[in-house]
């Protein structure tokens, strides 16, 4: 029985923040804000794996009203959604970034690594990409990053 689920999350840019883009601190000026780490594509890949499951989203299972997750470590919380879903076995995910700046690709192999790390598949199963919108909207403007996931996966 296969399934598939998508995610999508957006974290705006602050100062004196990491930016921190599949568990990896990616060099830049300025980092995301958000409650926990921000790291905008892990929460894109696991809000696709809770829909490709029917378990709801991220904020069902991560509210922010939660202080045990103030700064969270995402790359721990979707360890949380792995256990959530082992009922599953995750087959791919391709997931996309969506930012004007700054160059990702540098780090793609790194970011698919430490995703399929956790969720114990193999790193060809996790395909990054990057795209920015051509200075149009609100990436464009550098005010934020976006991230889209498409998860497929199939009941054990
Ligand atoms: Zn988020």
């Amino acid at each position: 029985m296969y399934r598939i689920g998508q995610g999508i999350d957006v974290h705006q840019f602050a100062d004196k923040r990491k930016l921190i883009l599949g568990g990896v601190q990616v060099p830049a000026e300025r980092g995301l804000l958000g409650h926990s780490d921000a790291d905008v594509l892990v929460h894109a890949v696991m809000d696709a794996l809770l829909g490709a499951t029917g378990n709801g989203d991220i904020g069902k299972h991560f509210p922010d009203s939660d202080s045990a997750y103030k700064d969270a470590d995402s790359l721990m919380l979707l360890q949380k959604v792995r256990e959530i879903i082992s009922a599953y076995t995750v087959l791919n995910i391709d997931a996309v970034i969506i930012a004007q700046e700054p160059k990702l690709q540098p780090y793609f192999k790194q970011m698919s690594a430490n995703i399929a790390r956790v969720i114990q598949i193999s790193e060809e199963q996790v395909n990054i990409k990057a795209t920015t919108t051509e200075w149009l909207g609100f990436t464009g403007r550098k005010e934020g990053i976006v991230a889209t996931a498409v998860v497929m996966v199939k009941k054990i």
